[in-house]
């Protein structure tokens, strides 16, 4: 096994989210360049109490947004700032870098899988992409995540939970009202017979909320009581 996973990392040397250079034997354990660590800017409080943004000096509990506009989903949780991530956020999404999924996956169960336990998360789903969009890129980021982070928790991933039904426009280039009539109808349940409560919906990266409300609705319609969501960066999108 071991001369297996030597050659392994001969052949896909695993590379630093950060950076993206191949990792040296000292960090390979930490999936990250330990220089490079201090370079990730984690979201601070005061957050959202609703969608886990961090708050500006004039907001109070809650974000401009969500004052604004109601959610489907329970509660947000983000974990960097987009900003300090973005080139990895866009590697990660578009140039094949599954294997960052190791590192932001195990992040994310250290920053919030005590929360998720108490809450009591039953299953973790990732944002489904359309199939033939997956087909193309060959793999959905937001799995890669989901797949991490259940691992790392114990709790089951289940990926065809929701489906996408249609290729949807890409949300930077929508206003927010384009942004809504873009996702109408695009998310249908897979699996009707749920008895689940309580699930988590994983994503890359979280902007206006439109997409996780837009995942949360069709849960909640087929019976699910509670929604939360994780993304891993807040920002104006890829
Ligand atoms: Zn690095
Ligand atoms: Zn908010």
């Amino acid at each position: 096994m071991r001369a297996l996973n030597l050659i392994s990392d001969l052949i896909f040397p695993r590379r630093c989210p950060v950076c993206d250079g191949v990792l040296s034997e000292r960090d390979r354990k930490d999936l990250v360049c330990l220089e490079c660590l201090p370079k990730i800017k984690y979201i601070k409080s005061p957050k959202c109490y609703k969608c886990g943004k961090q708050l500006g000096d004039d907001e109070a509990e809650y974000c401009a947004d969500c004052r604004k506009k109601e959610h489907f989903f329970e509660r947000g949780f983000a974990l960097y700032d987009y900003p300090s991530v973005r080139h990895s956020m866009y590697r990660f999404k578009y140039s094949g870098r599954t294997e960052y999924a190791g590192f932001f996956g195990r992040d994310m169960a250290e920053h919030f899988g005590a929360e998720f336990k108490k809450i009591g998360i039953e299953a973790v789903i990732p944002v489904p992409m359309y199939a033939a969009k997956k087909r193309m890129r060959g793999y959905n980021q937001a799995e890669e995540l989901a797949k991490v982070l259940g691992r790392e928790l114990g709790i089951p991933v289940i990926k065809d939970l929701v489906k996408r039904t249609k290729k949807t426009l890409p949300m930077k280039t929508l206003s927010p009202s384009e942004r809504a009539a873009n996702l109408k109808n695009a998310f249908i349940i897979g699996q009707f017979e749920l008895k689940l409560r309580k699930i988590l919906v994983v994503d890359d990266i979280y902007t206006t909320g439109c997409t996780s409300d837009a995942v949360a609705k069709v849960l909640k319609d087929a019976g699910v009581n509670e929604v939360y969501f994780a993304a891993l960066s807040v920002g104006e999108g890829l």
